[in-house]
């Protein structure tokens, strides 16, 4: 049962954080993602996300990788740019949204785009092994001091072992008080925090919670964190609010429930899922 004081997120709470797309007079206006991740053998994490952030209304996404024999395009998603990881702040507009993690890994590479992008004044998105960076690495303390330093909008996307580690806690005590890990993390870090699973919890800075009841099982599955990663950076940067991280949420688990309302309990990968986030979209206008 969600505490008393966690608002649950429903269609009518989330339609208007949605962003008007229609609206948009050209691709400039509706918002940027830059994913910076897939080191070698996990390119695909970043181009999950990309393909998400493209498919929830970005105007351009350029996919950083770390990878440094990745391809040079994506033949299932020709509209990414894809370019090397060094490139992360190049020519970089005003209204683009920064995810950095997605298959990142944790070598020093990895590090010095996550430290770039906490030094950025844009708009930040962490996931994965940024995650995990902030957490482990002999680095940790200076990342973790430009997190709290930083002015701009800021989410950390943790599952529950990854919370754990940023907590210096256990994955049974987080599990325990999901509302408490969620809280103490957006106040240790000055941040947004979406503690994922089931009943996925949302944290503002301000120590506000929300609670997703969206979803099942179908998304207990590979990459599923990285389109949702993509997502929040999407509609961040097409709306310039924090609170569109409710959107993404509520979505990624609606997109769930349609495709195992209409095809069943299986035959849904993580590619799958931002059309039916999208169709989830269409269902609340
Ligand atoms: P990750 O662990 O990073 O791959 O992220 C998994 C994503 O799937 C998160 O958004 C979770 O909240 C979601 N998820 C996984 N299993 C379930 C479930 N049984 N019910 C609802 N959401 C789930
Ligand atoms: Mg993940």
């Amino acid at each position: 049962l969600p505490a008393p004081d966690a608002t649950r997120l429903g269609a009518d709470l989330i339609r208007p954080l949605l962003p008007d797309l229609a609206l948009a007079a050209h691709k400039g206006k509706r918002g940027d993602v830059r994913v910076i991740g897939g080191a070698a053998g996990m390119t695909g994490a970043a181009l999950l996300a990309g393909r998400a952030a493209a498919l929830l209304g970005a105007g351009k996404v350029f996919v950083c990788l770390l990878d440094t024999r990745a391809p040079a395009v994506d033949m299932q998603a020709p509209e990414l740019m894809l370019r090397p990881a060094d490139a992360l702040l190049e020519a970089i507009g005003d209204k683009t949204c920064l995810l950095v993690g997605p298959g990142a890994g944790l070598d020093e590479a990895s590090r010095a785009c996550l430290a770039r992008a906490l030094a950025s004044t844009a708009p930040l998105v962490l996931d994965a092994d940024a995650l995990n960076l902030l957490a482990a690495n002999d680095h940790a303390s200076t990342l973790q001091a430009a997190l709290r330093q930083r002015r701009a909008i800021t989410v950390l996307t943790p599952h529950p072992l990854e919370a754990a580690r940023l907590l210096e806690s256990t994955v049974q005590a987080v599990e325990m008080d999901r509302l408490r890990a969620a809280r103490d993390l957006a106040a240790r870090f000055a941040c947004w925090v979406v503690l994922k699973g089931r009943g996925t919890v949302i944290a503002s800075p301000e120590q506000n919670v929300w609670i997703n009841a969206t979803g099942n099982g179908l998304l207990a599955t590979a990459g599923s964190g990285d389109v949702l990663a993509g997502s929040v950076a999407a509609l961040i940067a097409a709306t310039g609010q924090a609170s569109a991280v409710l959107a993404a949420v509520w979505l990624h688990g609606q997109a769930a429930e349609r495709y195992a309302a209409k095809l069943g309990p299986s035959g849904m990968t993580a590619a799958h899922l931002p059309k039916w986030m999208a169709l989830s979209w269409a269902d609340l206008m």
